[in-house]
């Protein structure tokens, strides 16, 4: 089997009284979305900022495509292809749709315009923009700002600048909080797309999504690992329906 693309080991993190990541271990291989949950406060967003490394575990090992990463600052994991999408939003609202997926091609192109005159020059580039927009079904909209935009339709766009950054591997925490079940459906569609791109650690509360998406399923509570499994091995984990699905809303 292939190494895993995240591999984290015997992972440990203490604020004060609460140990809020306990000697957790992890993988995250080619291809598969795994879906972390568990009850608030579980850990799980802990665990995120752990492997982007905006915190420090205190023990523990992290390693991203072979490469130990634990003391990596986050700028540096981050142009390795490791970085949390829709983190903030992303999105400049008074740029266009256009704008803001030129910002991020031509970020990655390497070059470096100083005015959007001289990329909307560069067709390669034009190009690019494009075809991300065309993707998540923006096309059309390539002309109006961002600032236009329905929230459903900022989250696509959100979402073709995650493409357009070609990361190793998407980290999402709770990407289908507050939307509505339209957008909750779309975000699914465009969720099995990003796998094909890379492999995706997904924190979801919204259960129905998480059973639909996942090809693995770790369940987290107080900072430990209780079950990892497929989807119908975590559906049926007695000990996973106490701790969190029977609480679930
Ligand atoms: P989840 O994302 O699963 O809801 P978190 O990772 O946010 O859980 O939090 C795990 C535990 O760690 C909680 O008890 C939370 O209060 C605590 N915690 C998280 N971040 C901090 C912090 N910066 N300082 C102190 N305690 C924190
Ligand atoms: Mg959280």
């Amino acid at each position: 089997m292939a190494n895993p693309v995240i591999q984290i080991t015997n992972l440990n993190k203490r604020f004060g009284a609460i140990q809020a990541t306990q000697e957790l271990s992890l993988t995250l291989n080619f291809g598969e979305i795994h879906a972390l949950i568990g009850p608030n406060g579980a850990g799980k967003s802990t665990l995120i900022k752990q492997i982007t490394g905006y915190l420090q575990p205190d023990e523990g090992d992290i390693q991203f495509l072979g490469q130990t990463i634990t003391q990596m600052a986050p700028a540096q994991r981050a142009r390795m292809g490791l970085a949390q999408t829709f983190q903030v939003s992303s999105l400049i609202l008074e740029y266009s749709c256009l704008d803001n997926l030129l910002l991020v091609v031509q970020a990655r192109s390497g070059s470096s315009y100083s005015f959007f005159t001289a990329v909307r020059d560069d067709q390669d580039l034009m190009t690019q923009a494009h075809s991300y927009l065309e993707q998540v079904g923006l096309a059309q909209r390539h002309h109006l700002p961002a600032s236009a935009l329905s929230h459903g339709e900022r989250r696509q766009l959100e979402i073709a600048m995650a493409l357009a950054l070609k990361p190793k591997a998407f980290l999402l925490d709770e990407p289908m909080a507050g939307m509505d079940p339209a957008g909750v459906k779309h975000l699914i569609e465009s969720l099995k797309q990003m796998r094909e791109q890379a492999p995706i650690l997904l924190i979801e509360h919204d259960m129905a999504a998480v059973f639909a998406l996942a090809d693995r399923i770790t369940v987290l509570d107080y900072g430990r690992v209780i079950a990892t499994g497929d989807v119908d091995s975590i559906r049926n984990n007695k000990h996973v329906q106490s701790a969190y699905l029977g609480v679930a809303s």
